[in-house]
Formats: C-alpha cells, sequence, structure tokens
C-alpha cells in the first residue's frame, strides 16, 4: 500500500498537507527514481497555488540532475500525451488535484508511456522519499529548463479521429462549460474547429472556480443545463478542473450521467470493430457489460481507479475502458482518460446519428443507490475477510471488496480508500428493489463492523 499516493496521485489542502517541501522532495525522490537521464515534462491545472507547487516540483528535479520541460497550464491528458509522443521525456507531472475544492492541490506522475504510474512504480518513489536517498548530483550536472506548447499536437491527434467534414455539415450548436479549469486552453478551440458553433461559459481560466465548484455534477452544472434548453443547443458539454473527465448534457435539458456515456460509446465501438474487449471498474453499471456483450464483444471488471483500468486496457488489447464519472479512455488516442476526446467523439456521433436524447433512449436502463457505511479504518481489511465468509456461496467478484450478483441486480461493498468508511453499490432494474438490497447489506455491513469492533 503506498502512503502518500492515492488512486489519483498525492492530494491535500495548500500549505497544511501539500505544501513546497513535500513537492521539492517528492520530485527530487522521482527524479532519482528515473536517473538523470532524459528530461521530465510538468503542466498544472489553473490552481493558484500551481506555480508555487511547479517551481519546487522543478527545483527538486533539477537538483537531482533532471532537465524539466514546463508546459504551462494545459489539460492532464496533453501533458500525457506529450509523455507518450516525446522520446526523450521519461516522466510527467501533473499537479492538479481535479474536481477537488480550490484550497486543494496534488501532484500525479505520469509514466513514460503517457499512463500513470503503477501503485508498485509509486511505492518505490515513496521509498526514495521516506528514505530521503535522494541522487544529489555536481553543480556542473544541475538540470535545465525550458518550456513547450503541448496543447498542438495533443488537438491534431483528437482531429485526426472524427470526421471534421460530417461534423461541419451538421453545424451543431455546443454549450462549452470548461469550469474555469484547463479546458480552456483547449476545449472551444478544438469544437470551433470540428466546425461546431462554440458558445462558452466559465472559459476563463480563474483558479478559484468562481463558476462553480470543478466537479460536473447535476447541481454544479445548473447553468449549462439552462442554457443548452433555452438556447436550442444540439449538445452541453462540461469538464472536470484537470479536463481529463467530461460530462454531457442532451439538448432537452437532460443531465447524462458517466456511466450512460460510457455505454454508449462502449457500444458504438464494439459494433464497428464488430467485437473487442472492454474494460470498466466493478463499479460500473450492468448497461456496459449488456451492450458489450450483445455486439459481440468482452467486457473485463477490474479494481476501481482509472490507472488499473487504463494499465489493463494495454495487457488485454481493449479496444475501450472508462469509469462511471465520465472518464472515458480510448485505446487507438491513448491509455488515459481524455475529455477533449470523449467531448470530439459524442459531437461526431451526434453529426452522424441524431439527436442525445435518442442515442441515450435506446440503452439498457437500471437504477444505482449508493451509500457511505462507517467503518474505522483497522477494521476494513478484517470485515472483507468476514464478507467473504458470509458470502462465499453466492455467486461473487472480487476485483474490489466484494461485488455479489443476484438476480434482481448487484451490490458491491468496498472499503473507502480515502475515508473511514465502507463504500455500499446495489444495482437493479427498479428503485424499489436497489433500496431493499441497499438496506438488507447494510443492516449486515454493520453488523459484521460491531462483531469485529468487540470480538468475543
Ligand atoms: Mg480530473
Amino acid at each position: 500500500m503506498t502512503e502518500l499516493f492515492g488512486t489519483n496521485g498525492v492530494r491535500g489542502v495548500v500549505n497544511e498537507d501539500m505544501d513546497s517541501k513535500l513537492a521539492l522532495d517528492l520530485a527530487k525522490a522521482m527524479g532519482t527514481w528515473i536517473g538523470a537521464e532524459g528530461a521530465v515534462a510538468v503542466g498544472t491545472d489553473t490552481r493558484i497555488s500551481n506555480e508555487m507547487l511547479k517551481e519546487a516540483v522543478s527545483s527538486g528535479l533539477m537538483a537531482v540532475g533532471c532537465d524539466v520541460v514546463d508546459l504551462g497550464e494545459v489539460p492532464t491528458p496533453a501533458i500525457q500525451y506529450y509523455v507518450k509522443k516525446k522520446e526523450y521525456v521519461r516522466l510527467g507531472v501533473a499537479i492538479t488535484a481535479s474536481h477537488n475544492p480550490p484550497e486543494f492541490n496534488g501532484i500525479k506522475c505520469i509514466g513514460e508511456d503517457g499512463t500513470e504510474l503503477t501503485e508498485e512504480m509509486e511505492e518505490e518513489i515513496e521509498d526514495i522519499y521516506f528514505k530521503e536517498s535522494f541522487k544529489m548530483v555536481d553543480w556542473s550536472d544541475v538540470g535545465k529548463k525550458r518550456s513547450d506548447d503541448p496543447l498542438d499536437i495533443y488537438k491534431e491527434a483528437i482531429k485526426d479521429k472524427v470526421d471534421i467534414d460530417t461534423i461541419k455539415e451538421a453545424e451543431l450548436k455546443v454549450i462549452l462549460d470548461c469550469a474555469n479549469g484547463a479546458g480552456c486552453y483547449l476545449s472551444p478551440y478544438l469544437l470551433e474547429e470540428l466546425g461546431c458553433e462554440v458558445v462558452t461559459l466559465n472559459a476563463q481560466p480563474d483558479g478559484t472556480f468562481p463558476g462553480h465548484n470543478s466537479e460536473p455534477t447535476k447541481e454544479n452544472l445548473k447553468d449549462l443545463i439552462e442554457l443548452t434548453k433555452k438556447t436550442d443547443a444540439d449538445i452541453g458539454i462540461a469538464h472536470d478542473g484537470d479536463a481529463d473527465r467530461t460530462i454531457f448534457i442532451d439538448e432537452k435539458g437532460g443531465y447524462i450521467h458517466g456511466d450512460r456515456t460510457l455505454t454508449l460509446v462502449a457500444k458504438k465501438l464494439v459494433e464497428e470493430n464488430e467485437g473487442g474487449i472492454v474494460v470498466t471498474p466493478v463499479s460500473s453499471s450492468s448497461s456496459v457489460k449488456d451492450v458489450v456483450e450483445a455486439a459481440g464483444g468482452e467486457l473485463i471488471y477490474t479494481a476501481v481507479g482509472s490507472p488499473i483500468v487504463a494499465r489493463r486496457m494495454m495487457e488485454e488489447g481493449a479496444i475501450f475502458g472508462g469509469e462511471e464519472n465520465g472518464g472515458l479512455i480510448f485505446a487507438d488516442h491513448q491509455f488515459c482518460r481524455d475529455a477533449a476526446m470523449t467531448a470530439a467523439q459524442i459531437v461526431e456521433m451526434v453529426a452522424k446519428k441524431g439527436r442525445l436524447s435518442d442515442l441515450m433512449a435506446g440503452l439498457p436502463t437500471y437504477v444505482l443507490e449508493k451509500i457511505g457505511v462507517p467503518c474505522p479504518d483497522e477494521l476494513k481489511e478484517e470485515l472483507l475477510k468476514e464478507l467473504k465468509k458470509e458470502y462465499k456461496d453466492e455467486d461473487h467478484d472480487d476485483a474490489d471488496g466484494l461485488k455479489l450478483y443476484y438476480k434482481e441486480g448487484w451490490v458491491l461493498m468496498r472499503p473507502s480508500g480515502t475515508e473511514p468508511k465502507y463504500r455500499l453499490y446495489c444495482e437493479a432494474v427498479d428503485e424499489k428493489v436497489a433500496q431493499r438490497m441497499v438496506a438488507e447489506h447494510q443492516k449486515k455491513l454493520r453488523e459484521l463492523i460491531d462483531k469485529a469492533d468487540k470480538p468475543s
């Protein structure tokens, strides 16, 4: 288990648990880990504390002999694409806290293949960090720093993957909400170059997030929903703070959950390829499995976390993958979540096939209920063992926590990686059944937590 790195890098409140000392030493550890050969590309989202952390990270890297390429404020997937494409770049660092409130910031490491590092690699970096076994170099070998712009090659790569003529002919009107985040630097221009009429919301970079918090929830996207409906737009598009995830609004103003988009794209790609592998975490809706299998494809479930999905996709030769939060991964583009690529793909689908609400109406529908059940961190592991014993005769999957398959749907119980609780998910064909299943398993969880807490 990593101590500093979570599912998406090291995160914390600036100058409380995420400060320049941590950034400096972590960067020395990263640089020591890759060795002094080659360069490290560093980019940020639009947060106020970005420059402070970027200077510290750059200083740490140069002190152990790495050269630094400063990519400036850019979407995280643009950093990932740059690292993958530029051979002399051995590592990427994204300074971002994605959808967290403005007081947070974070540091995420990207491997030379453009995908987030594995947990084992992060453990190795942490080991160097905690032992302070940094390989400081002589004065004459200190690294150099220069700047580069990753946006053009990234944007062109996305444009290569869609049929621009068809999109142009459809004359689509798109309302785009960039959440004052890193998406401001790319998506308005990309969509315009694809021939859409683009109306932007919150498209000025501002790390105080004056428009709304940078998580694209229905609540946060009220203005986008309203504007999409009122102005007869064809699509509403929203990115999170670092523009790796994207959420869509249909032409009627309907908020489309991320797992619906995941299902729609999975269906399209498996149909086009006449089969293929799709990878998603166990927490995703069964609708993904339904459409993939109906189209002759195969679905593989993994533990929760986009880097886990991305790496499994590479191993299995998957064509597509992603998460229910709007993080979609296109294997023929790059193995990471990519908001701008997802936007381009959906825009192309609407241009070719018609209204987004109609496309969505053709997909299987389930109801998902999600709750948290308090559980002290020290009991989490023991509880999982007990759960596995309790339900050993049920049809199950233990890729992450314990997922149980029933006739009416499924239940997933997994320890939270960030909070002292278990997450309980239930998906069923209707709300009543889902609620009943939640109640039953919540009761069982509480009983087992009590038992583990007071062993007889
Ligand atoms: Mg993000």
